[in-house]
């Protein structure tokens, strides 16, 4: 029994909601908050207190036991926005209380436990079905007991901190195995099931059908994906009522589709009927895959369904992820969460670095030095292909002079790929100036390594003579010291000798420092790699220390 005590009104309002969301597990105490307390603490298994920490700290000090003993005790803040886990985390129960707590009142779990805190995901929440003891391998996983993984079929999974021996394991797999006393099974949705009918088949002659193909194969119909057929079956009663009753959608193609599809057992009868050698098996195969059960028939006289079963590899994911310029809270929580969905990340060190703890424990970190784009790009999709879930990931947005191109150049369809953009360092340097990118703009990059010097030089001529403010990425490095004075004279041609230049070196981290000078007196000396330098347009204005690019400025032009 989980005992409720509140001693607000808000609080009440909270402890209702929780006790409506839980009639049977939960009791309130009511009266004078101390006396509450204590009476559940004696009689309750847990606690949910809406009290501040410090007054539920104050009344059990003088009643604990010890960590097997004491009841495990959650509280809520008077805004509800936290459940905090305060005693009893593991033995008690009380961070998955907190969570569940969380979840019902839209609270954040609070837990401070260090396994916990490490974060791993819930092999309940990992949107596979799943079979077998979820609490005792989840706490082996807690308390940092070996447990294996033993995916049978590839399918991209967050982190797990699992080890190659376990007295536990996780189990992914298709198979109609039951899970051992210390194993959770992970259902993937794996299998494709093809199936054919004649006009008017009765629904428990296909099901029966699909039941017993999975059945004699050793397969679980909890990872039956889909059902598929063609097009011109997409109606057929029994069909549709056998994908509905196995509870996954039909899908169909189109006979051309089919007939392109090489099968072991063709034959006539479909041919004649709606134009493709092969329903079932076509169908099941279409989109790839391994044959486990070809086609067969019901056992019906005459029999009017086919099946085929086929298993079809995991598709990898691929997250392209922007860090944003440095700062934390300039990620996206977006991108956070793509960090801590992968469980292969692919990275620059430098990067990997500046959100290594937001990983979760599992995850296989790739990283390697300055250069090695290309070999990182094709590792990347290697991994995904695999069928890992994996982030690429790339300081501003990955897109930008980044891993985004290389990676997807390399990347076959048969991957997920999902971008997540981040704050680039031109607007994070645009920020900082102020609104130099008012108007019409365009970022170069000054690096001739993979770019030929006249094609950037002649971007450059291109930005000066449309007027365009320019943001200089990689502007100057120790053997590339020339090409920055040279760009802007180009500009200078073109704009005032009092021109405002912005100078932004590591935008929103630590050692941030930018200043706003002109075309004339900026010195190159005092840029390197780590800053980006921003031109003003013909338009541009340093007004109180910022610079700003005006919106539009038609009246210059306009003659009203
Ligand atoms: N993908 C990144 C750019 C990478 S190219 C983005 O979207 O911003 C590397 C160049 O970006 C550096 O040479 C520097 O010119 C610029 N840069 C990256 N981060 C920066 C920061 N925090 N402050 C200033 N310039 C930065």
């Amino acid at each position: 029994m989980i005992g409720l005590i509140s001693a607000t009104a808000a609080g009440a309002a909270a402890r209702d909601r929780l006790a409506a969301a839980w009639p049977e597990r939960t009791r309130v105490y009511e009266g004078p908050v101390g006396q509450a307390v204590r009476a559940a603490f004696a009689e309750c298994e847990q606690l949910v207190c809406f009290l501040a920490t410090g007054a539920v700290v104050r009344l059990l000090a003088p009643l604990l036991a010890g960590k097997a003993a004491d009841p495990g005790v959650v509280c809520v803040d008077e805004g509800g926005r936290f459940a905090v886990s305060l005693l009893g985390g593991h033995g008690g129960g009380a961070n998955a209380l907190a969570r569940e707590v969380g979840a019902v009142l839209g609270a954040e779990p609070v837990v401070t436990t260090a396994t916990d805190a490490a974060g791993l995901p819930g092999l309940d929440t990992l949107g596979l079905p799943y079979e077998g003891s979820v609490a005792a391998v989840s706490r082996a996983l807690l308390d940092g007991e070996p447990v294996a993984l033993e995916a049978e079929v590839a399918w991209p999974l967050p982190p797990l901190p699992v080890a190659a021996e376990g007295a536990y394991t996780i189990r992914v797999t298709d198979r109609a195995v039951t899970a051992g006393e210390r194993e959770v099974l992970l259902r993937p949705p794996s299998l494709v099931v093809g199936v054919g009918a004649s006009k008017g088949a009765p629904a428990e002659e296909v099901l029966g059908l699909v039941e017993e193909a999975l059945r004699e194969a050793g397969l679980s119909p909890r990872s039956v994906a889909e059902l598929a057929t063609v097009d011109a079956k997409a109606g057929e009663p029994g069909i549709v009522a056998a994908a509905e009753r196995l509870g996954v959608p039909l899908v169909t193609y189109s006979a051309g589709e089919l007939a392109a599809v090489e099968v072991p057992n063709p034959s006539e009868a479909p041919l004649a009927a709606v134009g493709t050698p092969s329903v079932a098996e076509a169908a099941a195969l279409v989109r790839g895959g391994e044959l486990l059960v070809p086609k067969r028939k019901s056992g019906a006289r005459p029999a009017m369904a086919t099946c085929a079963v086929v298993r079809r590899p995991g598709r990898g994911r691929l997250a392209v992820v922007g860090l944003g310029p440095g700062a934390r809270d300039l990620l996206t929580p977006r991108a956070a969460a793509e960090l801590r969905r992968a469980s292969v990340l692919v990275g620059l060190d430098q990067y990997v670095d500046q959100i290594r703890d937001l990983l979760r424990p599992g995850t296989r970190v790739l990283e390697s030095g300055l250069g090695a784009e290309e070999e990182r790009a094709r590792t990347a999709v290697a991994q995904a292909r695999e069928g890992h879930a994996v982030a690429l990931i790339g300081s501003g947005d990955a897109g930008v002079y980044a891993m985004a191109s290389p990676a997807l150049a390399e990347a076959s369809d048969d991957i997920d790929v999902v971008g997540v953009p981040g704050v680039t360092a031109a607007l994070a340097a645009g920020a900082v100036l102020g609104a130099p990118l008012g108007h019409d703009h365009v970022s170069i990059s000054l690096s001739d390594l993979h770019t030929p010097w006249d094609v950037i030089e002649r971007r450059v001529r291109a930005a000066a003579e449309s007027d365009l403010v320019v943001t200089f990425y990689n502007p100057r490095s120790r053997g590339r010291d020339w090409q920055l004075p040279k760009a802007l004279g180009i500009l200078a041609e073109h704009r005032d000798a009092g021109t405002p230049v912005g100078v932004v070196r590591n935008a929103s981290r630590a050692d941030e420092s930018a200043r706003i000078t002109t075309l004339a007196a900026l010195d190159p000396a005092t840029v390197d790699m780590m800053t980006v330098v921003t031109v003003g347009n013909t338009a541009t204005r340093n007004i109180a220390g910022r610079m700003v690019t005006p919106r539009g400025y038609r009246w210059q032009e306009d003659p009203r």
